[in-house]
């Protein structure tokens, strides 16, 4: 059997990415559409959604289209992945990205907190990888591929979490269970064809840390043996390894961008 080259063309794909309209997720976006696949960039609420897939589309040449979508309601994620498939698809790839934070300390913590972190960063990846995997399995498509963005805290705790204001012990313990979600669906699903992996990145400049004040910030660069955080683009190389066919005996796979933090 030949070895293919390396070269990435999603042309006539169709990737779906959760929280594609701002940080990580935006990164994923462009890097999708820079490969040639149209792009479904599922949103919440940012006002800007509709604008973002329209400039993508535009400096891309391919069709980008917002569609908003709270991730942790079954019914509605089905119908959308239903309405992308008709009208964009067939879907081909999925990166189930969309994430939430609630930064408190534990003793402060509430079921609704709980609730407001996990709906989404738990169950809101299963809820979109489980109606993309149902929309194949009932065309007996035999493939696809499913990236899950987890984080490096699904292994350690950061030093920042010693200062009470930047703890998340929910955020922590949910993307420790995003990880292991991705290997229970990797094997569930490996005999469909169908592919899943994490993509778990460190510490990222996006909304999501522009919280920390920077003297922490400053602290917590210097634990990384990169000496920096990342610019959300850097995360995009795995990811886009991950969907295309170079990855086709890739499952149930953590892949840590974390700088080198996780060497310590
Ligand atoms: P941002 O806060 O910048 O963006 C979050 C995105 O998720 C937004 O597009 C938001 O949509 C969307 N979103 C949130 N809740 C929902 C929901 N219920 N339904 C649909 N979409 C939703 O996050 P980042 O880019 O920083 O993070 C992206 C992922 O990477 C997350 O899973 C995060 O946990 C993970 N991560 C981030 C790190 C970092 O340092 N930044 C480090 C490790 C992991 P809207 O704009 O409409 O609100």
């Amino acid at each position: 059997m030949s070895t293919p080259g390396f070269s990435i063309n999603f042309a006539k794909k169709c990737i779906v990415v959760t929280g594609g309209n701002r940080g990580i997720g935006y990164a994923y976006t462009r890097a999708m559409a820079q490969a040639g696949a149209n792009v479904a960039v599922i949103y919440r609420s940012s006002k800007d959604a509709e604008q973002v897939a329209e400039k993508v589309s535009k400096e891309f040449g391919i069709k980008a289209k917002a569609y908003k979508c709270d991730v942790s309601d079954t019914e509605l994620v089905n119908k959308t992945m239903q309405q992308i498939n008709n009208e964009m698809g067939p879907i081909t790839g999925l990166i189930a990205n969309a994430g939430v934070s609630v930064p408190k300390p534990a003793l402060e913590l509430t079921y609704e907190d709980f609730k407001t972190v996990y709906d989404v960063n738990v169950f809101g990846v299963f809820n979109t990888a489980r109606a993309v995997a149902k929309l194949w399995l009932e065309k007996k498509h035999k493939g696809g591929s499913i990236v899950i963005t987890s984080s490096m805290s699904s292994q350690i705790i950061n030093q920042s979490a010693m200062n009470e204001s930047l703890a998340q012990v929910f955020y922590n313990s949910s993307k420790a269970a995003v990880s292991n979600l991705t290997k229970g669906l990797a094997a569930e699903w490996a005999t469909h064809g169908i592919r899943v992996n994490a993509v778990s990145p460190g510490y990222v400049n996006t909304d999501q840390t522009s919280h920390m004040d920077k003297k922490v910030r400053d602290y917590q660069a210097k634990a990384i043996p990169l000496q920096r955080f990342a610019e959300p683009h850097e995360m995009t190389g795995q990811a886009l390894l991950l969907l295309s066919d170079h990855a086709s005996y890739m499952t149930g796979g953590e892949y840590f961008v974390d700088g080198g933090q996780l060497i310590w």
